[in-house]
């Protein structure tokens, strides 16, 4: 057979040949919308790859990226890599001396930032060793005064570019094509390094019935950023495949999104289960009409039991968890059920929504302990393993390599179960499962059905120390506007579902749960806040 290679100038020579009037929507403001044909945006995405090679990018080059959901930053997922150069996304939301950590260590020589965000990042300027130019990117054709000294407008670059440009045939399928810093427990944040082949294997995937079964006709709404693990690899398969895209900008607000599907008709929308349940709030405050959407995607937390039997049963909406990592480009399994589940009741088939689901296609996962891999019993706990052709094989100039990357496979630190029918379950992550007495809590259990008490919008359980248990857990509750529930209530709310030991010892009630820069829940921070709370004995 031949040995063509799998690289991303691919995708593009296609968006251009067959789907030529597909578009890209891109809000980049309340006000503004941009409607781009693919047949325009392959050109600009040219354009864009000769300007930046005429400020000096080659092969090799990395070029961070510090920005919203876009067309201008999907120019750069493709002007990058296509150019044999690497796109570094940077996430908006760490702090500044994460910011400078990262630029620093994936040695960012070019750097594209949002006019709006440009602020965030101009107090790091000054401790950057490698970058030498900043492109400003937006709709005005201005550049922030700043002590910087090459700072470029984006859309005059372009205009200056040749729309002709041809991208490098030979690529190597296995040369660096993007990166992406994950938050580590401790430390600082750690790189991870995608090649053209992994991308373009995880974006067919995307197209798989067993996962998002993205398609030509087929609106696809990214809510989770392009700075967090490619926005789960939509951008790179929507242009292969011809979807459109719509791109929501610096706007993330419930009722804004809601806009969005309605009036672009979305079929398919992905996000964290925060943006869920923001969703659903505002949904039953104001409904919309979502009959476009075939289905809503969500990951990177648990979803609670009752978010997605709202989804489904309330507004009819098709709603599925997905589970990833940035080490894992992300997508490792969905929980789709399948036909032998033809004939489960309602509830048996929900117990199913709530678990990370079946392993996709080209991918491996076991879940081991000390005895080896555990049995499909929906009991015995160990962590989760994966290993497959867009799972990381180290972190980029990482001593903690070590610590995750063992015997060929990567060790994700997230303590799962197997149902009978073999669907993955976590039930937490290794450093946030409680012991109490020698015995394992699970957190996501307790905070899952703690989430389907009417009164309680967001819950968080950690565990506490205690002088005789050495640890028991505290359940961290924010209760929906104008709803009331006191310890009592939502203690009684779990006993029939829960042993008794296992039960939270106390309820603090608390106006928000910290969360991390990607709407995780932070319980870290949380941790270290109550780590003084004395549960009554
Ligand atoms: P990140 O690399 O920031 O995307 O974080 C990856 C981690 O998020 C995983 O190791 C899990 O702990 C968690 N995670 C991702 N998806 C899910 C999901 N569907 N359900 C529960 N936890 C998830």
């Amino acid at each position: 057979m031949m040995d063509t290679q799998l690289i991303l100038t691919g995708f593009l020579k296609r968006a251009e040949r067959y789907f030529p009037n597909k578009q890209i929507i891109s809000r980049t403001s309340p006000t503004i919308t941009h409607r781009i044909a693919f047949k325009d945006y392959v050109k600009r995405t040219r354009r864009l790859a000769d300007a930046l090679k005429n400020i000096g990018m080659t092969r090799g080059t990395k070029v961070g990226t510090f920005g919203w959901n876009h067309h201008r930053h999907l120019e750069a997922y493709f002007a990058i890599p296509c150019s044999g150069a690497i796109l570094h996304t940077i996430n908006i939301r760490l702090a500044p001396e994460h910011i400078v950590y990262i630029i620093n260590h994936a040695e960012d020589e070019i750097l594209l930032i949002d006019e709006d965000l440009f602020p965030l990042v101009e107090p790091a300027l000054a401790h950057l060793k490698s970058v030498k130019h900043i492109i400003i990117m937006g709709d005005s054709l201005g550049v922030p005064t700043s002590s910087f000294p090459n700072v470029h407008n984006y859309e005059q670059l372009l205009q200056e570019a040749d729309e002709n440009f041809e991208f490098p045939e030979d690529i190597d399928e296995y040369s660096q094509a993007g990166m992406c810093y994950t938050s580590a427990t401790t430390g600082m944040p750690k790189g991870v390094v995608y090649t053209h082949r992994s991308i373009v294997l995880h974006s067919i995937a995307l197209g798989l019935a067993e996962s998002f079964a993205l398609k030509e006709n087929d609106v696809a709404l990214p809510v989770v950023p392009m700075f967090h693990v490619n926005a789960w690899g939509l951008p790179f398969a929507a242009i292969n495949y011809g979807a459109n895209l719509v791109l929501p900008g610096p706007m993330f607000t419930p009722a804004l999104l809601l806009d969005l599907i309605e009036q672009e008709k979305v079929t398919l929308a992905a996000g964290v289960p925060t943006i869920w349940l923001g969703v659903l709030a505002e949904q039953e405050r104001q409904a919309r009409d979502l009959s476009s959407l075939r289905q809503i995607i969500s990951g990177g937390s648990a979803s609670p039991k009752g978010l997605i039997q709202a989804f489904i049963e309330k507004l009819g909406v098709p709603y599925v968890n997905a589970y990833g990592m940035t080490e894992t480009s992300p997508l490792v399994s969905m929980s789709h059920p399948t036909s032998e589940m033809d004939n489960y009741s309602a509830d048996e088939l929900l117990d199913l929504r709530v678990t990370q689901g079946l392993t996709s296609s080209l991918i491996e996962t076991e879940v081991v302990n000390e005895n080896g891999p555990v049995p499909n019993d929906g009991q015995t706990m160990g962590e989760l393993r994966i290993r497959g052709p867009w799972i990381a094989s180290e972190y980029y100039k990482d001593e903690r390599t070590v610590d995750s990357f063992r015997d060929g496979w990567l060790y994700t630190g997230d303590i799962a179960v197997l149902t009978k029918e073999g669907y993955i379950k976590i039930t937490d992550r290794t450093k946030d499962l409680i012991k109490s007495g020698g015995e394992w809590i699970s957190s996501v259990d307790l905070e899952n059905a703690l989430m389907s008490h009417p009164a309680v919008f967001e819950a968080a359980v950690i565990a506490v120390p205690h002088p005789k248990w050495q640890e028991r857990p505290l359940a961290c509750v924010v209760l929906k506007e104008n709803a009331h529930a006191g310890k009592d209530e939502l203690i009684a709310h779990l006993e029939n579902d829960f042993a008794k030991w296992s039960l939270p010892d106390d309820v603090v009630f608390l106006k928000e749960i910290p969360k991390t820069s990607v709407g995780k829940f932070l319980k870290a921070k949380l941790r270290e806040d109550l780590k003084d709370y004395e549960v009554p004995l």
